[in-house]
């Protein structure tokens, strides 16, 4: 047999082999199944292997939501097999009863859990914008454009560094006066009469301007500039597709690619960009969904113990 033909044999059955030898041992662990709109769910998967994993949240709603992954550092091993971390948040707008958390391995769908996604509610408010404002919220512009796409290619990027899987500390002392709450249904009312509806992200601390606006964990920082809409910003990257965001401040502290401890001072808050008074604002996104910030103090974002306690069983 010729050498090129044996080589040609050996790749065929190499390339083979996967598509008919689905994992043997496979397992995956859910915290928390039942949950509320804004929570993040961490999963850990051990034996569906490769690099074409996916998780996502289905309903009757359809997709709701999909997950960003990592391998566990330093790497856990639950009979022979590599464990994976993935991280996804019930969007916020996610109607209450049941829903699947759906693992799949390319096309093939191996492990559904059921959970179920409680009723929550939001507040709603009304917010009258004066002509500065208005302008900044409602008038397009290229630089708006071209900041707003920078920091969505940031937002919707799955790195691979693991620099956090702690609870998240407020950037400023958590028992500050907050001015708008995380899901707040707004209806911004612009100078012109006309308005516009959006759903709030984060939480809106009412701080005067001048506060030191701390880092809530260990990450890096992926923006750190001046924009046209939410003023001077600061983006840190805490896990792959994990960002926490601070807007409005009046001073940065922190530059890009800075790799920042948790406390670490980013700036002083202010009032820059859409800002009715001097406030912070703190936003977490998983996989690009707002996610609750008081979810995300309460417990650890991923639970590695609990969760390789609840995989081992
Ligand atoms: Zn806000």
């Amino acid at each position: 047999m010729k050498k090129s033909l044996v080589f040609f044999i050996l790749l065929a059955v190499g390339v083979a082999a996967p598509l008919v030898a689905q994992p043997p041992h496979f397992k995956a662990a859910v915290i928390p199944e039942h949950l509320l709109p804004g929570e993040p769910v961490s999963v850990a998967i051990a034996g569906a292997g490769g690099a074409n994993l996916r998780l996502s949240l289905v309903s009757d709603q359809g997709r709701l939501a999909k997950a960003v992954f990592w391998t566990l550092s330093p790497r856990v091993f639950v009979e022979g097999n590599i464990v994976q971390a993935a991280l996804l948040t019930v969007p916020s707008t996610a109607k209450p009863g049941s829903a699947t958390l759906r693992i799949e391995n390319g096309d093939a769908v191996i492990k559904e859990f059921a959970i179920t996604i409680g009723d929550r509610k939001f507040a709603s408010e009304e917010i009258a914008l004066n002509g500065r404002n208005t302008e900044i919220r409602a008038v397009p512009s290229a630089l708006k454009t071209q900041q707003a796409g920078r920091l969505w290619a940031i937002l919707s990027r799955t790195g691979k560094d693991v620099y956090a899987v702690s609870a998240f500390a407020p950037p400023v002392p958590a028992d500050t006066r907050r001015t708008g709450f995380f899901g707040d249904r707004r209806v911004y009312r612009y100078n012109t009469g006309k308005t516009d509806t959006a759903i709030h992200a984060g939480i809106d601390y009412g701080v005067p301007t001048g506060t030191t606006v701390r880092a809530c964990a260990d990450g890096k920082v992926a923006l750190a500039e001046y924009r046209e809409v939410t003023g001077n910003s600061v983006v840190i990257e805490h896990l792959p597709g994990v960002y926490s965001i601070y807007y409005h401040m009046s001073k940065l502290a922190v530059k890009e690619g800075t790799v920042v401890q948790n406390g670490r001072v980013l700036g002083e808050s202010g009032a820059t960009g859409l800002a009715t008074g001097p406030h912070l604002h703190w936003e977490i996104r998983v996989a690009g969904e707002n996610t609750d910030p008081d979810i995300c103090s309460a417990r650890p974002i991923f639970d590695r113990d609990a969760l390789l306690a609840k995989l081992g069983g």
